[in-house]
């Protein structure tokens, strides 16, 4: 019989969004009538930029011809004219020299930041850490690969580190005094909506250099920093590309998330270590697993992908962005109105709410649908430290923000 992987089994079964989508199917069920808003997870609501469209279209023509029909691709890293685009618009603007050579395109920064775990060692070798709250993908491929022990009461793993994100370090848990190994930042944060400063990421760099230890930056959210002194990339910062690997979607900024195009870069300078001492390159065996587990992303999509880098692409996908912040700020400004206590918003789609009257994440949802029949998302589904807490997601239509800030003003005040 076929033995499975029993590090599964040490999944949490009552996982945050499957709980959600059960209480809210019970309201639902049990009230019909209700006109319930969904503010809960973070998928983007409005249609792909037209600039994107067209680009696909065309691609799917091409594919019609024999003379520009396309199979296996010759390079299955990405498209190369992709590639060099990624390089000077995400980071030559920036200031950052990236090769194209280290840019993977990919159908998702989830199944990347996943995958990564393939070319590292597994079990105890890594000291690994985690910010809590945190994307719960970060947790659980870790518990996948093997990386952890069992759960804890309070559904924190063993093995695990976990670096507290509050009110009081302003969601940026400063850097260790133990080494880690490996280090997942998210900037702008999923869930808290706050962004990293350039002394703050120059903080993890500088720990990472002495530590030797790997940066793991998720940038998925790149698109909504606002604020014209926030780093964009972690490669702004001296010294990164010997220590952190970088992860960019199109999910967010051009609304992929069904679509499914990102990537990531790792640069050739980023060495890992061998049981007997030596410096391998990440980029290297990132290359190998990519050739054999991988194909490359769809021609068609990655032609939308790079129609998103033209000029015409820049401003619909600026719009498209301005829209979901304009949302952000709606919510943040409605709830400080009554006296709610906010973070994030102004460079993220999230908002970051302090539950009022003490009351606990769950005991916040629960009222939230019954009262007013709106969805949100506990702060404690993200890790301990989200307890008393509760994310508001700005990707929704502009009349259904609108309802919903009537309808939280209405409750808090
Ligand atoms: C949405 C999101 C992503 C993007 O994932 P894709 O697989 O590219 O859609 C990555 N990281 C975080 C924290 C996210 O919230």
């Amino acid at each position: 019989m076929a033995q499975i992987n029993s590090h599964y089994l040490k999944l949490k079964a009552g996982y945050l969004f499957p709980e959600i989508t059960r209480r809210v199917n019970a309201f639902c069920a049990a009230n019909p009538e209700a006109d319930v808003i969904r503010l809960g997870i973070g998928d983007v609501t409005e249609p792909l930029p037209a600039v994107c469209i067209n680009a696909m279209k065309q691609a799917v023509d091409e594919m019609g011809v024999r003379e520009t029909f396309r199979g296996y691709m010759d390079d299955s890293q990405g498209l190369a004219t992709l590639r060099e685009k990624i390089v000077e618009y995400d980071f030559k603007s920036r200031g950052c020299e990236i090769d194209p050579a280290d840019v993977f395109v990919s159908d998702g920064s989830k199944c990347d930041t996943g995958n990564i775990l393939d070319v590292l060692a597994g079990g105890d070798a890594n000291t690994i850490a985690v910010a809590d709250p945190v994307y719960p993908v970060y947790v659980d491929t870790n518990v996948m690969a093997g990386n952890t022990g069992d759960a804890s009461e309070q559904n924190e793993y063993d093995g695990l580190i976990y670096l507290r994100a509050n009110e009081e370090n302003g969601f940026c848990p400063p850097v260790p005094t133990e080494k880690i190994d490996v280090i997942y930042l998210c900037s702008p944060n999923n869930p808290t909506g706050t962004v990293a400063t350039k002394e703050y990421l120059k903080s993890w760099v500088d720990f990472a250099q002495e530590h030797r230890s790997l940066i793991l930056f998720d940038a998925a959210y790149e698109a909504f920093i606002t604020e014209s002194h926030l780093p964009h990339s972690i490669y702004e910062i001296d010294g990164a590309k010997e220590v952190a690997i970088e992860y960019r979607s199109f999910s967010k900024n051009a609304g992929f998330t069904g679509t499914r195009c990102a990537y990531c870069v790792v640069p050739s300078e980023l060495m890992g270590q061998d049981s007997a001492g030596n410096n391998v390159s990440i980029r290297d065996l990132w290359t190998r697993r990519h050739n054999t587990k991988f194909n490359g992303v769809s021609y068609i999509i990655q032609r939308g992908a790079e129609a998103v880098y033209s000029t015409t692409g820049q401003q619909q996908v600026r719009d498209l962005v301005s829209f979901y912040l304009e949302n952000a700020q709606r919510i943040s400004q409605g709830l400080q109105q009554v006296g709610v206590k906010v973070y994030g918003a102004v460079n993220s789609p999230y908002v970051w709410l302090k539950t009022p009257a003490s009351q606990t994440s769950w005991e916040f949802f629960d009222y939230l649908l019954d009262q007013v029949h709106l969805v949100g998302t506990p702060g404690s589904g993200f890790g301990a430290s989200g307890e008393g807490f509760f994310r508001l997601s700005a990707f929704n239509s502009r009349e259904n923000i609108e309802a919903a800030v009537q309808r939280l003003q209405k409750l808090v005040s």
